[in-house]
């Protein structure tokens, strides 16, 4: 028989307790659980809360996200990044209305709810817009409960080794071997990946033979024992993949991501049955079923969900969970310092199938620069997940103060 709260505020009264032993007491019986659809157990999520306004602040490329509850609770995130106007009036035109007086412990039925509602629009937009929700979502719980969300999922905060990872293909291959043998010297990097190929490029390079030039001369200068990555960016068919992939193998690079249109599912699938060099890939993928397939008929041996591409935290883990039972492991894409990097140091830290490395773009700040503090650092190879409550970032009053903002509102 469940004790009714005077008789619970007597027996503590009782025993002698102090008021913060009393508060202790029952934020401890208050504590919940629940699980995910993804299978991942989450520390606290307590009900009851009704989600009162969504806010955005919009600024270039970025677009931040403010969540409120009818309790001034209050949780941020971050809508995927690029095109950040286009999300953001997707955001208060489509999504927000079928989150607005919502609890938002019932985070897997919103996410949901969100994608199901918008099934004419699928994908692209709603997904950029939906991760800002989600993440938002995310902080509000970690704060509520006084964890980051790598705890609220189990995990502990700890520094996650990082891969630097290099953005350019106009960097000529002895120019980007020094700059990253700088970064092994100065920042302890222990592994880096590099752009090879063209983007798109039906098998062309981004000058001829260029790949050819670059492998060796990287992987020369950094030494045998730094990981060597690379990325193809949806470059090849599958016979020139493989051609290339000898070279790869020859250089012992650990990582080919996106040897063909990523699309192409039964091409990669190919690369991925001929080559001994894992192939890596899903950045773009949104659709959780084309995610399905994907692991299914492992075109893939590494997953690279990008949390804000996919539509969130929440939708990540599915795609996380789905990998773990075919073994497979997770190196989600975070090719920017915004906060996508914050979000996928949490995850690294809280799921078990967890890639050994942590993207971290080399390129300098630019516009990610001062859009939260504390900055992310790379010491002796290594970022540490923030540690304090929800993502453990402060989203800068400075950059919100200059940011276009939009609100949708319960009535
Ligand atoms: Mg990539």
């Amino acid at each position: 028989m469940k004790n009714s709260r005077r008789d619970f505020l007597k027996a503590i009264a009782v025993l002698g307790a102090t008021s913060s032993q009393l508060l202790k007491a029952e934020k401890g019986k208050a504590q919940s659980h629940i699980r995910l659809k993804s299978g991942h157990k989450v520390i606290g999520m307590k009900r009851g809360l009704k989600i009162k306004s969504i806010e955005t602040f919009t600024r270039g490329n970025v677009s931040i996200v403010r969540l409120r509850t009818d309790d001034v609770a209050e949780g941020c995130g971050q809508i995927s990044t690029y095109d950040a106007d286009i999300s953001a009036m997707v955001m208060h035109r489509k999504i927000a209305p079928h989150a607005l007086g919502k609890d938002p412990a019932d985070i897997d039925a919103i996410v949901d709810r969100c994608i199901e509602t918008n099934y004419k629009y699928p994908w692209s937009f709603v997904c950029r817009a939906l991760a800002g929700l989600d993440t938002a979502i995310w902080d509000l719980h970690g704060r509520r409960e006084e964890k980051s969300v790598c705890e609220l999922l189990g995990g502990t905060p700890r520094p996650i080794t990082a891969y630097g990872s290099s953005m350019r293909r106009d960097i000529k291959p002895a120019d980007e071997a020094k700059r990253l043998v700088h970064l092994r010297d100065t920042k302890g990097y222990r592994a880096f990946k590099i752009r090879i190929g063209k983007v798109c490029g039906h098998d062309q390079d981004q000058w001829p033979g260029r790949t050819e030039a670059l492998v060796p001369t990287v992987r020369k200068a950094i030494g045998d024992d730094v990981s060597l990555l690379v990325d193809a960016n949806s470059c090849y068919t599958p016979a020139k993949a493989i051609e290339v992939g000898k070279i790869l193998e020859d250089n012992n690079v650990c990582h080919l991501e996106e040897p063909c249109p990523y699309w192409e599912l039964e091409w990669t699938a190919k690369v991925t049955a001929a080559l001994k060099v894992p192939v890596a890939g899903g950045e773009q993928d949104n659709d959780l079923a084309q995610w399905r397939r994907m692991i299914r008929m492992r075109a893939v041996d590494v997953v690279q969900p990008d949390i804000c591409y996919v539509g969130g935290l929440t939708r990540a883990l599915r795609v996380a969970a789905l990998a773990a039972k075919e073994n497979m492991s997770c190196v989600p894409h975070s090719a920017n310092l915004a906060m996508v990097t914050v979000f996928t140091l949490h995850i690294l830290g809280a799921i078990p199938n967890a890639g050994p490395y942590l993207e971290f773009s080399i390129e300098p700040a630019g516009w990610t620069k001062d859009i939260y503090y504390p900055g992310l650092e790379v010491r002796d190879g290594r970022v540490a997940i923030p540690d304090g409550p929800g993502w453990g970032v402060t989203v800068n009053p400075s950059w919100l103060a200059a940011a276009k903002r939009q609100i949708s509102e319960r009535k």
